[in-house]
């Protein structure tokens, strides 16, 4: 058994907090090391490895096989980056990254010729609904998405949200949907639109990460609905990513592209 030697951003956070409970059950794993944001209020009881504020200077002492960034937008890309140079696999389950972030990280991937995974969700039930969703859009062009996440999420609609309308494109010619006249008497309450796609998102404490796709046909409405209601939901799909991405030798966005299908 070959062990996976790994950095992870975002310790003290939620889903670093859970990634960091999987990685020490899995015995081929071994955390080696985690780059956090340098503040003076925080302990880290849970930490047994060192914490570095400088993505360089960890990857440029630890050299681990795969870093994994559980963070923010801003700081998962220069992570993600930083580590792709120093031709460190990377698994980003960070959403929230702009189409030209991701253009960017796959022209450095390809050019260092190393594997990254970029999952706006990894919960395995999540990623079956966005590969339904490209299905049934091809016999259902009316589809509305409404995702739900706790209050704590900074952005909207979800990177989950985003891939479903990005996978729903790849099949599905742009329309204007609902009536040609439609007006809002408050502003939003449409929603977000792209290519007639409309998407809503709730923020609301209780709530963990939910999306409905619903297809609308005559007569008939199709819903594909996915719920995690905590994140060890996501632990499965990001064990998943950390095993695959040791292959891999390129950018791949979203976890549907390392899963296998039998129709
Ligand atoms: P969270 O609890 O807010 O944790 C984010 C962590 O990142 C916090 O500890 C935060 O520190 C830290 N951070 C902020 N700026 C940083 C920087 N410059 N350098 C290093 N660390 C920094 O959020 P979460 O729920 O764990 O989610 C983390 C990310 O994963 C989000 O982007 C979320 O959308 C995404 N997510 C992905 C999946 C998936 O399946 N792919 C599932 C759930 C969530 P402070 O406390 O100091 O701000």
């Amino acid at each position: 058994m070959t062990t996976i030697n790994i950095v992870l951003a975002g310790p003290r956070g939620r889903m670093g907090k859970e990634a960091i409970n999987m990685i020490r059950d899995e015995e081929k794993f071994q955390l080696k090391a985690v780059i956090d944001r340098k503040r003076d209020d925080v302990s880290y009881e849970h930490i047994d490895v060192p914490v570095y504020y400088d993505a360089k200077t960890c990857f440029e002492e630890i050299k681990p096989d795969v870093f994994i960034d559980l963070t923010v937008p801003e700081a998962g890309f220069l992570h993600t980056k930083t580590a792709l140079k120093h031709k460190v696999r990377a698994v980003v389950g960070t959403s929230g990254f702009s189409n030209e972030q991701i253009e960017t990280l796959k022209a450095i991937a390809k050019e260092t010729n190393t594997g990254c995974i970029i999952a706006p969700n990894f919960a395995l039930g999540a990623v079956l609904m966005m590969v339904f969703s490209k299905v049934a859009a091809q016999y259902f062009s009316d589809v509305e998405i409404i995702e739900k996440h706790h209050d704590q999420k900074i952005d909207a609609p979800s990177g989950t949200a985003v891939k479903t309308i990005d996978m729903i494109k790849q099949v599905r010619k742009a329309k204007k949907q609902g009536h040609p006249d439609e007006f809002e008497t408050i502003k939003g309450a449409r929603g977000g639109e792209v290519d007639g796609i409309h998407v809503h998102s709730v923020r609301l404490p209780g709530l963990v990460a939910h999306q409905e796709v619903i297809f609308g046909g005559k007569s008939e409405l199709f819903t594909i609905k996915h719920d995690s209601f905590h994140r060890e939901s996501f632990m499965g799909g990001l064990k998943l990513a950390i095993e695959k991405v040791m292959d891999k030798h390129e950018l791949i966005y979203g976890l549907e592209h390392v899963l296998e299908f039998k129709f």
